[in-house]
């Protein structure tokens, strides 16, 4: 509160001059004319546009912001169109009939249009930064930042934001673009960049570490090194978030197709080390497994991206069975020193490398369960003999497992190729030919005798 005057000194001026004194501590916008700008109103989704349109009709200041300005600047095309609006939310959604108030820290609007939900959020006020342990706890018993729902101006609201870039503003008014902490520059000169002072935005809200990796990542940008330089020493602040936004946030830096950049980006600002510690252990240069551990990911990311790229489908399952792969099998690999035989082995050690895990990140169940399937069809795969392949073909998980089992293969388990091909040729096959190649590995198995040993 040290930028306010005290009341005596509030006498002794009028409230114009106070005005014009805080606004002079802020640079003057820079403001884009339609004409000098290539955002496009043909590249705002339709709903956004009818969103914009009907606040602008109700007399309210209404503008597109964050990731849908800065990627048609860009002339990308952008994930989602997040609004901005001097409306309050509870008379934004009077304006909106399939529209619903969310959230707890700050509400916001969320207009449903089918399949696309366009968020609506009135203009934020300052936020004041206190390291104040017993405001933070009392604030964190409450589970709600009350602080945080305090409206404010445009101007605070761009200042709030994370990065210059995602503080730009297309006016539905005249179509201009605004931009008040030069984000334009940074755009033309392809930086991500904090705004105000990098250390305390990042322990205000550590997510946003993980964000500035995630957008270098995703638009090929240099993070400005005052905004990079302390990542290093705060990367432990990621324990400070809540296991179920880190879940999120995850996904969306390894789920939006720019995963090997990214997962590069974590590991060189050692964020990955908060994220999957485990795994991280093992990454360590001097650790004998590290260069397998980071095969197996690097390669299991690729392919998360390829798939993006062809508009498949991924799931968070495949993303942890990939990332604690390797953890868990270190640790299925003591249980069995230990004496365990391998099959509970390695049940167990799925079970506790992902109880471990959700400490940091946590997994929804139906997720953490899949990844276990796909885990255990790796000890499956191999034992194809009878109708036992037809039923390892017809269960849910197969094509994950199969996938995985192929992943294996591909980066640092050659041996299993020829399984992999087994299970390729076999799913192409017709019934005949099925047939054919179960009779070849059927025939070996009954002159042994001896049960095939799990690996
Ligand atoms: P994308 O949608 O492509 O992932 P985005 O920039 O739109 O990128 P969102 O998460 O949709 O990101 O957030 C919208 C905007 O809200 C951001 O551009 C930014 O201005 C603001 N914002 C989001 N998260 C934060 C945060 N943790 N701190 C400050 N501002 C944030
Ligand atoms: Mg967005």
């Amino acid at each position: 509160m040290d930028n306010l005057v005290t009341p005596q000194q509030d006498c002794a001026r009028s409230n114009d001059s106070l005005k014009t004194e805080i606004k002079n501590k802020l640079p003057a916008p820079v403001v884009l004319q339609r004409d000098a700008h290539t955002l496009s109103r043909s590249n705002i989704s339709e709903p956004a546009l009818k969103v914009l349109y009907r606040l602008k009709k109700s007399d309210y200041d209404a503008y597109l912001v964050g990731g849908g300005v800065r990627d048609l600047l860009l002339d990308r095309h952008p994930k989602d169109f997040d609004i901005v609006t001097n409306a309050l939310p509870e008379d934004a959604i009077q304006l909106f009939r399939n529209s619903r108030l969310i959230g707890r820290r700050f509400r916001l609007v969320h207009v449903h249009f089918g399949d696309e939900i366009i968020e609506v959020a009135t203009f934020r006020g300052h936020e004041e930064q206190s390291e104040d342990e017993e405001l933070k706890n009392r604030h964190t018993r409450d589970g709600m930042l009350i602080r945080d729902n305090v409206f404010g101006t445009i101007e605070e609201d761009a200042w709030r934001r994370d990065f210059t870039i995602n503080a730009l503003y297309y006016n539905i008014q005249d179509f201009t673009v605004i931009d008040y902490t030069g984000g334009l520059e940074d755009l033309k000169n392809r930086l991500i960049r904090i705004i105000g002072d990098p250390g305390q935005r990042y322990r205000e809200d550590p997510v946003r570490m993980l964000r500035a990796a995630r957008f270098a990542a995703k638009l090929g940008f240099n993070i400005e090194p005052n905004t990079e330089a302390p990542i290093y020493q705060l990367a432990d602040r990621l324990s400070q978030v809540p296991p179920a936004r880190l879940f999120e946030e995850v996904l969306k830096l390894f789920l939006s197709g720019h995963a090997v950049a990214t997962y590069d980006l974590l590991r060189k600002y050692t964020l990955f080390d908060n994220l999957f510690p485990y795994t991280a252990s093992l990454l360590k240069p001097e650790h004998p497994a590290s260069a397998d551990t980071d095969a197996l990911i690097r390669l299991g990311l690729r392919n998360t991206d390829e798939r993006i790229a062809q508009g498949k489908p991924v799931t968070p399952a495949f993303l942890f069975a990939i990332m604690l792969w390797r953890p868990m099998q270190n640790l299925a690999r003591e249980n069995i020193a230990n004496g365990m035989r391998p099959l509970p082995a390695h049940q167990q050690a799925g079970a506790d490398v992902i109880a471990q895990q959700t400490d940091f990140i946590s997994l929804p169940k139906r997720f953490a369960m899949q990844t276990r399937e796909i885990w255990s069809l790796q000890a499956r795969l191999d034992n194809r003999s009878g109708k036992r392949a037809y039923r390892l073909l017809a269960l849910p998980r197969f094509r994950a497992g199969y996938d995985f089992l192929l992943l294996r293969a591909h980066s640092v388990e050659p041996d299993l190729l020829p399984l992999g091909d087994w299970w390729t040729e076999f799913q192409e096959a017709n019934d005949a030919t099925r047939a054919a190649m179960l009779k070849k590995i059927h025939s070996p198995r009954r002159r042994g005798r001896r049960p095939r040993k799990m690996r």
